[in-house]
């Protein structure tokens, strides 16, 4: 990696509350002393119940940057809701189809962003500015899946590009990725909800029933070799539980994710938005992504 690939890097990792550090070794000189994060991470699959390790270089820091006041976007995690985050039920639209329904043009890619554009299944079209279907390579070997869209991404059609999608970059970076290569990222909602006074909302269970067919054809284009849910709403429409399940419950597993007789790797982080609320939670999000690598290294070896 050249230094100023690591050089980014590292500001990434700084950025999402690790410290890489140098031992005092290094400091007189000697290069063997660094600890790099991936030197550090090794977690391995894990069984369930069991948390890994927390790596020694990652600090409790109180220095965290992004600990600004409430993003834009409105996602529920564990974490109490503040007023513009309630959930109000939505308004009285009336779904269109059965949330089993597989998209029938959903055969190919082109198929599947024609019928997902131009959805009116649930009520969410209606106030919908535009269709959020997701971003990124089509054959990647990572799917990062998230909520729904907020409004900058109902703004520009694209997932994950306000204050949460870009931690989620930086995220992304310090595994040595980017958005794009290698990598998709959708929602499990592909329209933006929003309450009686026009805020982002956590889509609700219906809504999110109505659009996974969306997802799960995504999915079986895709075929990645590993997958994150980001935050609850995700984990809980991926793993289909309902939503009195705990974020902390479903973390800490490699669970598998079932589709058209393939098992892909699933593991459950927390929202990038509950991140920027509350950043003493990168620590532990870093430790599931640094699963999620372990685990898409094992998928890797395995298909060679
Ligand atoms: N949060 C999500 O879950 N998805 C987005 O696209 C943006 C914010």
């Amino acid at each position: 990696m050249s230094e100023l690939d690591e050089a980014t890097r590292r500001k990434y990792l700084e950025e999402m509350g690790i410290t890489v550090w140098s031992s005092r070794a290094l400091q007189a000189g000697d290069e063997s002393g660094e600890v790099s994060a991936e030197k550090c991470v090794s977690v391995g699959v894990q069984e369930e119940g069991k948390v890994s390790p927390v790596p020694n270089v990652v600090n409790d820091s109180s220095d965290i940057p992004f600990p600004e006041p409430l993003p834009v976007e409105a996602f529920s995690d564990d974490f109490p809701p503040v007023p513009s985050e309630m959930d109000t039920p939505p308004e009285t639209g009336v779904p269109v189809s059965s949330p089993a329904t597989i998209p029938a043009g959903g055969d190919t890619w082109e198929g599947l962003l024609h019928e997902i554009n131009h959805c009116e299944r649930c009520h969410l079209c209606k106030s919908r500015n535009k269709v959020v279907p997701g971003v990124g390579d089509q054959h990647a070997g990572w799917l990062f899946v998230g909520e729904g869209p907020g409004f900058h991404e109902d703004q520009q059609g694209e997932p994950f590009v306000g204050r949460s999608g870009q931690l989620l970059d930086a995220m992304m970076a310090a595994m040595h990725m980017k958005r794009g290569e290698n990598v998709y990222i959708a929602n499990v909602v592909k329209c933006r909800a929003t309450n009686e006074f026009a805020k982002d909302r956590q889509p609700t269970e219906e809504e999110a029933a109505f659009c996974m067919p969306y997802l799960e054809r995504q999915i079986d284009l895709i075929k990645p070799k590993i997958m994150v849910a980001l935050g609850k709403t995700a984990a809980c429409a991926l793993l289909n539980t309902g939503r009195e399940v705990t974020l902390g419950s479903l973390r800490n597993k490699t669970h598998v994710f079932r589709v058209a007789g393939r098992e892909i790797p699933l593991i459950v982080t927390y929202h990038p938005s509950y991140l920027l609320r509350t950043p003493g939670g990168k620590k532990q999000a870093w430790q599931d992504l640094c699963t999620a690598m372990d685990i898409y290294d094992e998928e890797v070896k395995k298909e060679n």
